[in-house]
Order: structure tokens, then sequence, then C-alpha cells
């Protein structure tokens, strides 16, 4: 099998056929071997009925269906553990990542890159809100991971075999696949394209869901929060010793500074925060290191087409 393309879906009964109908002649036109392998996230639409219809007609559409959503990346971590393809391509089902990218993607894997990303050059029909959120998650996970990751890449990208064999070797359950292609490496670029709107639908990431997200990407990939313990006691400490001095100057003097009492209420609300805020990091590592001892499976099939 040459190419592998993956795409999760969720919901997508009126996206999925514009997929296809665009992208298979696209693949047909290559004249090379080719599948698709379509995860359905456990849709409560009839994005089910759908995919199976396409694996009816077409051996070249592989589908997993998973027991209920378990959320785009363990769908995309399922669609790379069954493609065969020496090159795969992950991409969203509602067409944001432009099947054409696709194409020049496959002509940089020929050129002799491992990993090809999709870099967004302009967002369209997405808000300001969503737009900002996701700056800041590039910037802050590149910063706090020093992962090379690059800005405004999303999980729209070409993996080489290798590359993908690299990330099926990384078997942590709390995952960000583009935080992972930074982490292992290999001959990398970039293709920029302007995202376009979603053909149908609207988007399934909730804030909520796209911080949880941010976490997966940083968490895995840093001990910078659990550093900032050291950082943030020492600054206080230096702080309570400033305004010790300050104290003992100013009663020297008899500057009225309004007692202790009055400084004793903003100093103990801001240790408890720190003190809160450490403990809140603390209990993710702690959390994330149960659940890798759990070892459950990131995901559960309920059926297959088309693949063994
Ligand atoms: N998706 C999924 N499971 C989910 C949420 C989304 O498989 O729980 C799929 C969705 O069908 C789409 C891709 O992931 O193919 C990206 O989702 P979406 O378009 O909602 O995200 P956005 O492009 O707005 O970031
Ligand atoms: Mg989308």
């Amino acid at each position: 099998m040459k190419y592998s393309i993956v795409v999760a879906v969720y919901n997508e009964e009126k996206s999925l056929p514009i997929f296809y109908s665009t992208v298979k002649p696209m693949m047909d036109e290559l004249q090379e071997e080719y599948e698709l392998v379509f995860v359905n996230d456990g849709s409560t639409d009839e994005s089910e009925g759908i995919l199976n219809d396409f694996a009816s007609k077409d051996a070249r559409v592989k589908v997993c269906h998973f027991s209920r959503n378990f959320g785009q990346q363990a769908a995309l971590l399922c669609g790379m553990q069954h493609a065969s393809g020496e090159a795969v391509i992950a991409m969203d089902a509602d067409l944001q990542d432009p099947p054409e990218v696709a194409l020049k993607m496959i002509e940089k894997w020929k050129e002799g890159y491992d990993i090809v990303h999709g870099k967004r050059r302009k967002r369209r029909g997405e808000t300001v809100f969503k737009r900002a959120t996701a700056s800041i998650f590039y910037r802050v996970t590149r910063k706090l991971t020093r992962l090379d990751m690059p800005a405004d890449v999303g999980d729209f990208k070409l993996y080489d075999r290798k590359v993908v064999e690299a990330i099926l070797s990384m078997k942590e359950h709390d995952r960000l696949l583009r935080a992972q292609a930074g982490w292992v490496g290999f001959k990398q670029t970039s293709i920029e394209f302007d995202r376009p709107e979603r053909v149908a639908g609207t988007t399934h990431y909730t804030l909520k869901k796209m911080l949880r997200l941010a976490g997966d990407g940083i968490f895995p990939n840093t001990n910078y929060p659990l550093t900032l313990s050291l950082k943030l006691g020492v600054l206080a400490a230096m702080l309570t010793a400033v305004c010790a001095v300050v104290f003992i100057v100013l009663s020297c003097f008899g500057v009225n500074y309004g007692g202790l009492t009055a400084w004793l209420f903003p100093f103990i609300g801001g240790c408890l925060s720190v003190y809160l805020i450490n403990s809140y990091f603390t209990n993710v590592y702690v959390y994330m290191t149960y659940r890798e001892t759990q070892d459950r499976p990131k995901y559960v099939i309920k059926e297959k087409k088309n693949l063994e």
C-alpha cells in the first residue's frame, strides 16, 4: 500500500459524502495504491451507515467503528494502527484540510521529507476567540515543552511509515499527536495553506475540550509545572524577607504601616493560592501516572469494515 488517508469522524453525516466525492477521484488520479481509513468516533448521527455504504461499494474504504466517543486523538491513533500505507496522511472529515494540500504533501514526501505539516496561514469562518486560543495554545506548548512543534500546525500531516512506527511505539494514554510528531524528530517540513470553513456542520471543540487537548500536549511533555513550586516558593520566601525588613525599619522610625494583621490577610491568601495551584499540577501528574498503571485500551472497536 502506498498511501493511507486517515480520517477521524464524529457526527459528520453532511461532510462525509462531500469528502468522499472529493478525495476519492483525487486519489484515483494518482494511479497508485491507496486506502481511505475512516474511524467513526462513536457518532450518533447517520455517519455509521454512510461509512458502511462507502465500504460496501469500495474495497479501498476501511472503517473502524468505536463503541463510543473516545476523542479525535484516539480515533487518529486507531487509524494509524490500521493504516498500511508507506505514507499516512491524517485529515479532518469536514474538508478544512484541503485535499489538494495533501497532494503537495505527497510531493514533499517524494522529495525525502518524513513529516509534512499542514500549516494554517489564515483561518476562515472561525471566531476571533477560537483563533486567539489556538494561537496561545501553540505558543505556550512550544515554550513549555521545547518540542520541535511548528506553530499553527494541527493534525493535518503526512507521516512516513518509519514516523508512524515511532509514534505507535509511544505507549502513553494522554497524547496529542502533533506533540508526539515534534518529539520523534526526523526530517520535517511544512506546507502553508488558508484554512477554509467547514463544508457542513459546526466544530466539535468546545473551550473545555480545547483546554483538555492543550493539557494532553503539555503535561506529558514537560516537567515545568512541577518545577514551579520551587520557583514560586523562593519568590514567596524573598517577598516575606523583604516585608520583614520593611516592617522592622518602619517600626524603628515609628511609621504606622497598619500593623502586621493588616498584611497577614493578603499574605496568607497569596501563599494559599500558590499552594493550591502547585497541588493542582502535582495532582495532574499523579492522575496521569494512575492512568498509565491502569493501562486500559485507548479505545474500544465495535465493528470493522474491510479490515481483518
Ligand atoms: N472529531 C472526532 N472526535 C471528536 C471530535 C472531532 O473524531 O470527539 C473529528 C471530526 O469529525 C473532524 C475532526 O475530528 O473530522 C476535527 O474536528 P472539528 O472539525 O470539530 O475540529 P476543528 O476543525 O473545529 O478544530
Ligand atoms: Mg474542522
